[in-house]
């Protein structure tokens, strides 16, 4: 893994991070108790996620995926990252683009 794909991964970390902190908070302020002036507009907005259940499952993923790319963060700074801790191949950049935190490839994924 050469040096600028290592830079391009950590500042798509990065990015997913503020988007998903982003959406956090979003998800947060709609459990915030509600004025009267504002309850109209927030019901509206209750609405796409009036089920509490959806809610909960919502932060518990955005929280996983945070912890996991917080992770993947730590390790890109590793001189093995991009190397699968089985086989000890490479992982496809492709791959680690869309999942920074792996480390197993493909291969190694599947057994
Ligand atoms: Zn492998």
């Amino acid at each position: 893994m050469t040096k600028e794909e290592k830079t391009q991964v950590v500042s798509i970390i990065e990015d997913e991070i503020h988007k998903l902190t982003k959406k956090a908070e979003e998800l947060k302020s709609f459990t915030e108790p509600i004025s009267p002036d504002d309850a109209i507009g927030r019901i509206s907005r209750m609405d796409a996620i009036n089920n509490k259940s959806v809610f909960d499952a919502s932060m518990r993923n955005i929280q996983t995926r945070l912890d996991q790319l917080a992770q993947a963060l730590k390790m890109v700074k590793d001189a093995d990252f991009g190397i699968c801790i089985k086989c000890r191949k490479s992982i496809p950049f492709e791959r680690l683009k869309i999942r920074p935190e792996t480390r197993l490839c493909v291969n190694c994924l599947k057994k």
